[in-house]
């Protein structure tokens, strides 16, 4: 994501000794990063034209509201394990999630992508959960990067 300011000297901000600028968004750009097939990965941007245009901050929220209810909507996959991902979760000595070795007290569960149905490992329940939460329960995490801040020149 790449946002480009306009810089606008407020009254409240005005001082000889001390000038700054608040920097107001005029546009942006958003590439989508997806491997789900109902959210294609593609370059979205959005400009404000004119000033009863929308909000460049409140429509990428807008965009970005949108994307987590197509992710929501996806049906999950159930978990289908081939012998062998059988044979490897009752051996597995570590979690595949936390990457720790399991101790006897330890509950493993059958670590799955939702998406896909594809078994990714043996894991803790409690890794499975809070992973699960990221990517596909209430909590769920969409990723979003902001690139170049160091090199800001707004
Ligand atoms: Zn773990």
């Amino acid at each position: 994501m790449d946002i480009e300011p306009q810089g606008v000297t407020e009254e409240s901000h005005k001082s000889s000794t001390n000038p700054f600028k608040t920097h107001r968004p005029l546009a942006w750009g958003l590439q989508i990063v997806s491997d789900l097939k109902e959210i294609p990965s593609e370059y979205v941007h959005y400009t404000q034209k004119k000033s009863d245009d929308p909000e460049p901050v409140q429509k990428l929220f807008d965009v970005l509201d949108e994307l987590v209810r197509k992710v929501k909507l996806i049906k999950v996959q159930p978990l289908s394990l081939t012998p062998e991902q059988e044979r490897q979760f009752r051996s597995a000595e570590e979690c595949v999630l936390c990457r720790k070795e399991y101790d006897d007290v330890d509950i493993r569960v059958r670590d799955h992508d939702h998406y896909t149905g594809e078994y990714r490992g043996s894991a803790h329940r409690t890794c499975n959960v809070n992973y699960t939460d990221q990517m596909g329960g209430d909590k769920f995490v969409l990723p979003v990067v902001a690139h170049n801040m160091r090199g800001y020149d707004g």
